[in-house]
């Protein structure tokens, strides 16, 4: 019975293949139709400095729900929308929403903050794409030193000539550029050197093994520092990813780390509920000021 045994679990596994299969291209078919469906939204979570607690910035991040398939993660969507070629039209949209919220923050009173928007590799390769980014500047009346753009190292190295023409062409409308997701993927040190990367984010995984739950973990300690080092000797701001406790806050900070985010901090949420975690870490911060000055 072996054999039939064998023979069931394979249906069984081409089955869960097509049907895994069929999803993606429904959902590829649903995403085409999202954006004028009004169906994306975004979430904003957000950059502390390391030291002080100060505020500085908020990350945009973009949430998908569907009626289909209800709310779906930005790790499963995305992709399916560079492969269609989608993410170009999305993160125009991305852009724009996300620098009119930074201006309104500002025109409502708020203190100026950055606004860091997540770029695919993919849209490197839209021809239009800094005419776009300069557009977007203009149009909302957000200052260039406000915008940071986040790329994954992933597709940058494979045509590392464009990359480093688009990448020069955006920093000269004055805007950052930020090295996402550091350390997993592709790894390949040479190309930091050559890229105009102002700012590296260490990826969550790194925060999260500084401990084996309660124990330090030597080895990753090992491994932050020795980033944290490389970030430092090529005069780059350093931002941890998923801080999500006091320890890890500490230690980062401890070992120079300049900026955290992470969900010990907020995590991402709507414009109007991030107002408050952002004027909340204010708050903390002059206090903390206050406390620390000769007149207490
Ligand atoms: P990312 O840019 O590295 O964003 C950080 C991710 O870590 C976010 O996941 C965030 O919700 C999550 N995170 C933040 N703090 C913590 C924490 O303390 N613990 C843990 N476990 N996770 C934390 P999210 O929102 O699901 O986004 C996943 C990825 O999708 C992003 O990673 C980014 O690569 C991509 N993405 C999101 N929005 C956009 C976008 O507008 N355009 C593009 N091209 N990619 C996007
Ligand atoms: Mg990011
Ligand atoms: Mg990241
Ligand atoms: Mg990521």
């Amino acid at each position: 019975h072996a054999k039939e045994q064998g023979r069931n679990a394979l249906q069984f596994y081409d089955a869960a293949m097509t049907a895994a299969a069929a999803e993606r291209l429904a959902m590829k078919a649903q995403l085409a139709q999202a954006l004028e469906r009004g169906q994306f939204f975004l979430h904003y979570q957000p950059l502390v400095e390391a030291g002080s607690g100060r505020p500085v910035g908020v990350e945009a991040l973009l949430r998908w729900r569907s009626e289909a398939f209800g709310l779906v993660s930005p790790a499963t969507f995305i992709p399916l929308t560079e492969e269609s070629g989608l993410i170009v039209a999305i993160g125009r949209w991305v852009l724009d929403t996300a620098c009119r919220q930074a201006r309104a923050w500002e025109l409502a009173g708020q203190p100026p903050i950055e606004i860091a928007v997540n770029l695919s590799p993919r849209q490197l390769r839209d021809p239009e794409l800094v005419e776009h980014v300069r557009g977007v500047l203009d149009r909302s009346g957000l200052d260039p030193s406000r915008l940071v753009l986040e790329i994954t190292e992933g597709l940058l190295i494979e045509d590392m000539a464009l990359s480093r023409r688009v990448l020069a062409s955006l920093k000269r409308l004055g805007i950052r550029l930020a090295l996402d997701d550091f350390g997993t993927g592709y790894s390949s040190l040479s190309y930091l050197n050559s890229l105009p990367f102002d700012i590296l984010k260490m990826d969550g995984s790194f925060t999260r093994n500084l401990t084996d739950g309660q124990a330090s973990n030597t080895g990753g300690q090992a491994i932050a520092r020795a980033i944290i080092a490389l970030g430092q000797s090529l005069n780059m701001l350093l931002v941890a990813e998923g801080v999500e406790t006091a320890e890890q806050h500490a230690w980062l900070t401890r070992n120079g780390c300049d900026l955290v985010q992470g969900y010990h901090f907020g995590r991402p949420a709507a414009a109007d509920d991030v107002t408050g975690v952002l004027q909340g870490l204010a708050l903390a911060h002059s206090a903390r000021q206050i406390g620390q000055s000769d007149f207490v």
